[in-house]
């Protein structure tokens, strides 16, 4: 490193000196703990490889039926974006939307962006592009939901198995591969892919200084979190989806669903589906409205938990958005005519909106704030002071 490159804390807005990691450790900050920076094992090439990886099995996933359901007869079976198009052509245009985005649209984005950040940076170029391809990145990541959409298929599969005979499709497998690369490519954030530019020796062009966090945050994470906390009443109260059956209809709430689980001797696909759907959403509303509250008031005590708590809010945002995948699967399987027909309900419009109304409240404040008004201010902890390296295991 020739010049002394600087590194913002995210969490509690303190400045430190890069300093250099051997693979395996990580930098923490000393204030709030919070990871500042990790040394990848992986060269920009073996990262461009796993990308493609990642772009054939995302394919496979999506060009492959999930399931296939037979019954009295006669089969059904469905992709991902069929799902999506049973639930457009139910009516369900905004919750067919949002799932497109979130489980096609907004991950092959990812994986497109990531090949070309990747493939360049491992021929040793820096693209023209750099800084807006990152930016993008930056706004795309934290809606990828593959991993949540693999859970869902694994509990619709489960709770249409009684129903009638299910064989699971290619399009089940490659999603479960598809899953672990998405989950590791979380790691690849727009600061490690400066950074690994910058190691590179391309002359990256680094950030400076982030502005100061504003206080204007607050309203706005508030009016949403309300929102949120408004929708969730629908969201449980109307039926996410009903069954026409010959032998009767019936709409199903998500407790509903969560009862009908247990009932059948699923219980931990049940307590899967009650952690995710019930527990999780009303967990995030509560969680953010009590760190907005302590923010506002000003409140200086238990700010390292505080930040932690934060960190957890918006890593188990998008598993509430289980059941919504639930419901698209089994909406577009459960189609034999007059004998059994599945449609979604007005509870899972309700429901995208919470998740969607969490995650965005989450993203718009700025746990920085707390920090600076519990008075640490970035000046007092600036370049002087170097992160602390710290060695895995
Ligand atoms: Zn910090």
């Amino acid at each position: 490193m020739t010049q002394p490159v600087s590194l913002n804390c995210d969490c509690c807005g303190a400045h430190y000196q890069r300093v250099a990691l051997e693979p395996g450790q990580w930098a923490r900050c000393v204030r709030c703990n919070e990871t500042l920076e990790s040394a990848g094992l992986f060269t920009p090439q073996a990262w461009l490889a796993s990308v493609l990886a990642a772009l054939i099995t995302f394919l496979l996933a999506n060009g492959f039926a999930v399931a296939t359901l037979s019954f009295q007869g006669s089969a059904q079976s469905s992709t991902f974006l069929g799902a999506v198009a049973a639930t457009w052509h139910a009516g369900y245009g905004l919750v067919a939307v949002l799932t497109a985005l979130v489980g096609f649209v907004l991950p092959l984005l990812m994986l497109i962006l990531l090949l070309l950040l990747l493939a360049p940076l491992a021929a040793g170029r820096l693209p023209g592009y750099f800084d807006l391809a990152l930016k993008v990145l930056g706004l795309v990541r934290p809606w990828c939901m593959v991993p949540v959409f693999l859970v869902g298929a694994l509990v619709s599969i489960v709770k249409l198995i009684d129903l009638a005979s299910l064989v699971v499709g290619i399009g089940l497998y490659a999603t479960a591969v598809s899953a672990v690369f998405f989950t590791v490519f979380s790691r690849l954030s727009p600061e490690r892919l400066r950074f690994m530019a910058l190691d590179a020796g391309l002359p990256v062009h680094m950030p400076g200084a982030r502005r100061a966090p504003s206080p204007a945050c607050l309203p706005r994470a508030w009016a949403l979190l309300l929102s949120a906390a408004i929708l969730y009443i629908p969201a449980n109260a109307l039926p996410v989806m009903s069954i026409q059956a010959i032998n009767g209809n019936s709409a199903h709430t998500i407790l509903g669903g969560v009862i009908e689980l247990a009932r059948l001797g699923s219980w931990e696909i049940a307590a899967v589906v009650f952690i995710a759907s019930v527990f999780v959403p009303i967990f995030k509303i509560l969680l953010l409205g009590l760190l907005l509250w302590q923010t506002q008031r000003r409140i200086e005590t238990g700010l390292r938990r505080r930040t932690r708590l934060f960190r957890l809010v918006e890593a188990i945002g998008p598993w509430s958005m289980l059941d919504v995948f639930v419901v698209i699967l089994l909406v577009a399987l459960g189609q034999f005519g007059n004998l059994l027909s599945i449609e979604p309900g007005g509870g899972a419009v309700a429901f995208g909106a919470v998740v969607v109304l969490t995650m965005v409240a989450a993203h718009s404040f700025d746990p920085r704030l707390a920090w600076r008004w519990a008075g640490h201010r970035r000046r007092t902890h600036d370049v002087s002071r170097q992160a602390q390296p710290v060695t895995q295991g």
